[in-house]
């Protein structure tokens, strides 16, 4: 079984998921004791969430570069951003690690919604998620999806509620209730699915509580590490 190096703690809210359903997925593979190989470098998510804040990208893909470094000198032989956001700096990390692969979030994700038919999905996340390109126009032109994200001002509601609730570990029935609303109006634009674009999103919603396919990406991304871990 191959080694993972996980960079998480961003937040360690959707991190400990991660971990759990990356050993469970390689438990019902594998059978008996069986858990994976893990190394986790978990951030101080304030760290991150300033860097972010401030638009320095590039001072965050360093942090996360250099974090990744190290996990492949303890011997990592696949890194896993535990993130959508973060894969903003997606090409710094694989750059520094390669020809160590860095297993992107959106491709997982787009294999799935691809498997259950689907060609156009809403996009929910954290603003630089919904209204940068590296995560729509990766979905778009990698993967030919046609892709939604909120109007204004749910795309402010679903940024606000991510970084002032569920990153702090707050999950709240009206928060639920107003994510179901800006789904609500996905779908009435004509959305076939939703991408739950956010690592945090799944702890809120699940898939009984909106009326179309759902998309996890932690769960997706978990259950693709496990299968790169467990195929060599
Ligand atoms: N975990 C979230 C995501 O998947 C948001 C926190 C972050 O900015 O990393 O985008």
């Amino acid at each position: 079984m191959r080694r993972l190096g996980l960079l998480g703690g961003m937040s360690w809210e959707s991190s400990v998921e991660y971990e759990r359903l990356i050993n469970e997925a390689v438990r019902d593979r594998v059978g008996g004791v069986a858990s994976a190989d893990l190394l986790v470098r978990s951030f101080d998510f304030s760290v991150i969430e300033a860097l972010q804040a401030a638009g320095r990208w590039d001072d965050a893909g360093v942090l996360l570069a250099d974090a990744a470094g190290h996990l492949v000198l303890g011997g990592a032989e696949g890194i896993v951003i535990c993130t959508n956001t973060m894969h903003r700096v997606y090409d710094q990390v694989a750059a520094a690690v390669a020809p160590v692969p860095v297993l992107h979030i959106a491709d997982p994700t787009a294999a799935a919604i691809e498997a259950a038919g689907v060609r156009s999905v809403g996009l929910l996340g954290t603003r630089f998620t919904m209204e940068q390109g590296f995560y729509v126009d990766r979905l778009r032109e990698r993967h030919g999806l046609e892709v939604l994200v909120p109007d204004e001002p749910d795309r402010t509601l679903v940024h606000d509620v991510i970084y002032d609730e569920l990153v702090q570990g707050v999950l709240s029935p009206s928060s639920r209730a107003a994510f179901q609303s800006v789904v609500g109006r996905l779908v009435d634009r004509g959305t076939e699915g939703i991408v739950a674009g956010c690592t945090e999103i799944e702890l809120l919603l699940a898939p009984a509580d909106v009326p179309v396919p759902w998309f996890p990406t932690t769960r997706l991304h978990a259950d693709a590490a496990a299968a790169f871990a467990l195929s060599d």
